[in-house]
């Protein structure tokens, strides 16, 4: 019998070797799942006069000419530049540094795929999948009989005609399919039987045939995923947690009464959701998103105090130093005496908050331990280092995760498995994203979380205003920011600066630079450099700043701190910055290179402004000329300070792995047909499926399979990466 589990070497045997030095594939089932990329419609081949850009397209053409052109910046990089006939219009195709391509012959017949894109206001293939028709065969012979050709991703010398020959020997032999979607899921639906489905997808016979094979196996993808999901929360609600009630005289209430604002609507309504969680003895597992500025953090204070007062600990885990500092320092303020736990001016009922990060001093790092383990420290604020074994919780009831993209759910494990290892009661968790994130991504990467939403800010805040700076064309403009500088300080007001890089590499830190294909890169201004010019030129006179990754913390923090106080005008800072930095007296920012960021971080950029009464201003400077992607993005930016909205877009620009990015973990790289991006009604139709299997009891033996499969990878991945 063979089945996917089976050996390549059994199957395609010299292939074997090959297929996985390539691709890694190991087993017939990783072979069947190397889904072609597109196909090639015989019967309707995309002609040049139909296409559009950002169209994919495959098809046949003649080559009339082959140009190998130089860059003029650098000798030695090029591109060849084809020009193709399809008989009657012509198109060109560029590719990059690819010297074989520069060897194409005139006259020959080539099979094409790629995306057509927009050059110069003419439409071309940048950098396709170009293989020469085999003499004398036209697209008909190619064609196994039916009307269909596959084109697979080929990589690593095997050619897509390589891959299709494996395939079909693998095809021909195995006799057993995986099938993990229930029978009555996939009658509802009308999805194929995998059996089909695996030969609809490799060797269809017209277009319906791939169409619905693509569909029943992207229907897979998303239901083993949410089974996956699905079982997690169902082993949770297994697990036991301890109550956390709270008290009607205690810090929390006392903390609320003295709060200088009333909450909003959306942080009383997410506030009660997680009250209810922490009195249950099962742990929660929730997702706090919401818009920059809508104020995640005292949603999560106040959880953490409930939590206090039921005698429990509760940890907070920030992404970097800077974060965790100013969280430690945001929540002793606002507690004032109740945060002075046993100390002289302490309240009746108080309780401490320590911090814990990698650079404290041995002594400092005592005491917090000591306080840590003994309990007398209710609050533990820290970045990693609150992840270290020698880290013991007197009793730790909650553990709040300000996530920012930089955990994975791998590290949000590991923080409660071992807080539950000791008695196998397990904390509460509350993740907190730090800019909205779409509803299908929130149930793609964190499915194993409930989610709650705050979707509106305080009232009064003053909406920001951003406005693109475009140097290319407006030089002085620039000028004028720099003296709008001078007027917010001049209202005693604060700004901050934002580079994208610190100083002499390009490659420094920082800013995720976005894909547009520049030719030639414009150059971009270092924290150093810039710092000194607006020092000693349009900013002299104002006391300035400077705040970068790579400063000692302690530094860091003493320049943090002396913005938070107002002894400095101006930060000229890296995106150190970006994630919660709170201080409401700025104002004003101005980002350089600001076609160097993305949507959503430049959107959580500009919510370190405006969080106090005053309006906020968002300069966005960029030489990027008219017409450039970049300025469409930096325009959409302008013009909608809804975070929900962007973050939409910015996963419409990006790829689809950079959008799952450093999550792209065991269950996310299972991915191959479903996008995130795309099939959101796909996802929440499957996650309510894959809920009703599960609980159901009936488990198919090869869901069973599949969940087991992904679990592993997942923490494979985890190991490599640990
Ligand atoms: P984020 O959700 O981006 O983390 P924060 O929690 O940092 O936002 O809150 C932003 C600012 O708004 C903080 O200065 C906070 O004290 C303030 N804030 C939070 N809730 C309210 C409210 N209900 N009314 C007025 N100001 C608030
Ligand atoms: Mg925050």
């Amino acid at each position: 019998m063979i089945d996917f589990e089976a050996r390549l070497s059994k199957v395609v045997g010299e292939s074997a070797k090959k297929l996985e030095k390539a691709f890694g594939h190991r087993t017939v089932g990783d072979l069947l799942r190397h889904y072609p990329r597109r196909y090639i419609d015989l019967e309707h081949p995309d002609s040049f006069d139909e296409l559009e850009p950002g169209q994919v397209v495959a098809f046949v053409a003649t080559v009339l000419d082959v140009k190998k052109l130089s860059f003029r910046n650098n000798p030695r990089k090029f591109r060849v530049v084809v020009t193709l006939s399809d008989g009657r219009a012509t198109m060109e195709a560029v590719f990059f540094n690819q010297y074989a391509v520069s060897k194409t012959p005139v006259g020959s017949q080539q099979l094409l795929s790629g995306e057509v894109s927009v050059y110069q206001g003419r439409l071309q293939l940048a950098s396709p999948h170009m293989r020469e028709l085999p003499e004398g065969k036209t697209l008909a012979d190619l064609g196994r009989g039916g009307g269909a050709l596959p084109i697979y991703p080929a990589g690593g010398g095997l050619t897509s005609w390589d891959v299709e020959r494996a395939v079909n020997v693998a095809l021909d032999v195995v006799d057993v399919f995986p099938e993990p979607i229930p029978t009555d899921v996939r009658s509802a639906r009308g999805l194929l039987d995998a059996p089909t489905a695996y030969e609809y997808i490799h060797r269809p016979r017209k277009r319906s045939d791939w169409v619905f094979a693509q569909t029943r196996l992207r229907f897979e993808e998303a239901f083993e995923v949410q089974a996956v999901f699905a079982r997690r929360r169902l082993d949770s609600q297994q697990r036991r947690a301890t109550a956390r009630p709270g008290r009607g005289d205690g810090i929390r209430v006392a903390f609320e009464q003295r709060l200088p604002f009333t909450l909003t609507e959306g942080q009383a309504q997410v506030a009660a959701e997680i009250d209810q969680d922490l009195a249950d003895t099962h742990p929660m597992h929730r997702l706090l998103q919401g818009e920059v500025g809508s104020g995640k953090t005292i949603v999560a204070l106040l959880a953490m105090l409930q939590v206090v007062d039921s005698g429990g600990q509760a940890a907070l885990l920030a992404p970097t130093e800077v974060l965790a500092t100013q969280h430690h320092r945001s929540m002793e303020r606002m507690l004032g005496d109740l945060a002075k736990g046993g100390m002289l001016g302490g309240a009746d009922e108080a309780t401490r908050v320590r911090l814990l990060t990698g650079s404290m001093g041995a002594k400092a790092r005592q005491q917090a331990l000591l306080d840590i383990q003994s309990g007398e420290a209710g609050i533990v604020v820290g970045t990693h280092a609150l992840l270290e074994e020698t880290v013991r919780f007197a009793d730790l009831g909650l553990v709040v995760i300000d996530e920012q993209h930089r955990f994975g759910v791998e590290q949000r494990a590991a923080l409660s498995d071992r807080a539950a290892a000791a008695d196998g009661v397990a904390p509460h968790v509350l993740v907190m994203t730090a800019t909205p994130i779409p509803r299908t991504i929130a149930m793609t990467v964190f499915g194993d979380l409930e989610v709650s939403t705050l979707r509106e800010l305080p009232a009064g805040r003053q909406p920001i205003q951003t406005n693109v700076v475009p140097v290319a064309e407006q030089p002085a403009w620039l000028d004028r920011a720099w003296q709008r500088v001078h007027e917010e300080v001049g209202r005693g007001r604060q700004a901050y600066v934002v580079v994208s890089r610190i100083g002499e590499s390009a490659t420094d830190e920082d800013a995720e630079p976005p894909e547009d294909d520049d030719e030639e890169k414009r150059p971009t201004v270092g924290l150093v450099e810039l710092a000194e010019a607006l020092a000693e030129g349009p900013l002299a006179g104002l006391r300035l700043g400077r705040l970068h990754g790579r400063m000692p913390p302690d530094e860091k923090d003493a320049v943090m701190s002396a913005f938070a106080v107002g002894d400095l005008d101006v930060l000229v800072a890296t995106t150190v910055v970006e994630v919660g930095v709170d201080v409401p007296n700025a104002t004003m920012m101005i980002v350089m290179d600001a076609d160097r960021f993305g949507v959503s971080q430049l959107h959580q950029l500009r919510g370190r402004v405006g969080r106090g009464s005053e309006p906020g201003l968002c300069l966005l400077v960029t030489g990027a000329p008219a017409g450039a992607p970049a300025r469409e993005r930096l325009a959409a930016v302008a013009a909608s300070t809804d975070g929900f909205e962007l973050s939409r877009l910015d996963v419409e620009l990006r790829r689809e792995g950079d959008v799952l990015g450093a999550r792209q973990s065991g269950v996310r790289s299972s991915l191959r047909l479903l996008s995130v991006v795309r099939d959101e009604s796909i996802i929440a139709a499957a996650r309510e499926a894959a809920v009703e299997a599960l609980t159901s009891g009936d488990v198919p033996a090869d869901l069973e399979a599949s969940i087991r499969r992904l679990e592993e990878s997942e923490r494979a991945d985890y190991l490599e990466r640990a």
